[in-house]
């Protein structure tokens, strides 16, 4: 029998939290961001199911743009961070993506597009965050070289937020003001800034574009929430199976470093999955798994191929119940608050030993 270990992938959950996210942002367009393989989902099926509520996505890479040509769709793409060789604008030529465009750099090699206003680039725009993108009078020198470069024409202007993660923090609405000011210098030009979690701003931070990324898989884009708190469905449910138990008795350790001592009798099972599967090597001792559905808790340090679980709350558990490490039962955002990280970084790091097995269920 094959390793019982993989990801169920809920795509009406998907279509439902892009719903979701269209609601919180009335009167906008959005781009559904699949870029980091679907954000570990499988890219090819999240741009699938993505394309029957939007027509157009974005990704980080041009590969990532070209596996969405490959299986045969057709929405806009928009490629995040842009070319970063001459030679990639043929590319984009080919796949008909639409790059972002944060350095003049960037124009090298655009010669090869063909010269008839074909090709819809987006100028990025620098409000505060510092990684990527041009200043106010940056952005009116790519504004004016894209528009004279034949073949090219500007999409929009886009920024990103540093802080908005944070529904308190000025720095949303202060960038949101700048993005403002730069925009009144180009009227018609449409704006896009708002990732997942200023969709849960005020609109004054939404603009003409959203970009929504992790709340369309689930995970809350605000610091100290979870994704169901913001009525979010789970998409990814990362489940394995126990393959042995034992009884440890008082004063035996578990694992690696024998970091966990039993202080009673204790069943517990093995699970087969580990850090080699994306299962946070961080996760501490009592972080919940869920066996034949009751909420367990995680002992010892997690192995790259096995975990620990203790089965003092589920009696009736034994070898061959399944396992959810996230999903309904146990939500990956809180799994990631206790290993010190972001459900972004767990959804991204489940590895490709998993199989990702897609399922359209009904419609809830
Ligand atoms: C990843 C990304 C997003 C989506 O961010 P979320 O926090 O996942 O919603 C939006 N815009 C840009 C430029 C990105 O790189």
């Amino acid at each position: 029998m094959p390793r019982q270990t993989r990801a169920r992938i809920d795509l009406n959950a998907l279509r439902g939290n892009f719903r979701l996210a269209r609601e919180l942002a009335p009167g906008t367009h959005s781009m559904a961001v699949v870029k980091a393989d679907g954000y570990g989902h499988g890219l090819e099926a999240v741009a699938q199911a993505l394309t029957q509520e939007t027509d157009c996505l974005a990704v980080a890479t041009l590969e990532e743009a070209q596996r969405i040509r490959q299986v045969g769709l057709s929405p806009e793409v928009v490629l995040l961070e842009g070319v970063h060789e001459p030679s990639d604008w043929r590319l984009v030529v080919e796949g008909r993506f639409q790059p972002v465009l944060h350095s003049l750099h960037q124009l090298e090699g655009v010669d090869c597009v063909p010269g008839n206003g074909a090709v819809p680039v987006w100028v990025k725009c620098n409000t505060g965050m510092n990684r990527l993108g041009l200043d106010a009078e940056g952005v009116e020198t790519m504004v004016l070289r894209i528009r004279e470069t034949p073949g090219l024409e500007v999409a929009g202007l886009m920024t990103h937020y540093a802080c908005a993660d944070d529904t308190a923090d000025a720095m949303t609405g202060e960038q949101a003001r700048r993005m403002r000011a730069i925009s009144r210098e180009f009227p018609g030009l449409p704006v896009s800034a708002a990732n997942s979690a200023a969709h849960f701003h005020g609109n004054e931070s939404h603009f003409d574009w959203t970009r929504p990324g992790i709340m369309l898989y689930g995970g809350t884009p605000l610091i100290g929430r979870r994704g169901p708190d913001l009525d979010l469905r789970p998409v990814m449910k990362l489940e394995s199976r126990v393959i042995a138990v034992r009884t440890l008795a008082p004063g035996e350790t578990v694992g690696y470093g024998a970091t966990w001592t039993a202080e009673q009798p204790t069943r517990m099972g093995i699970v087969e999955i580990g850090y080699g599967d994306g299962y946070p090597r961080h996760a501490p001792n009592g972080t919940p798994v869920a066996v034949d559905g009751c909420r367990c808790e995680l002992i010892g340090r997690v192995s790259m191929d096995m975990i620990a679980v203790s089965l003092e709350a589920c009696p009736q558990a034994g070898v061959g119940s399944s396992v959810e490490l996230w999903g309904e039962t146990v939500s990956v955002d809180e799994v990631a608050q206790l290993s010190g990280t972001i459900s972004y970084e767990l959804l991204t790091a489940v590895s490709p030993r998993v199989p990702r097995l897609h399922e359209s269920g009904e419609e809830a």
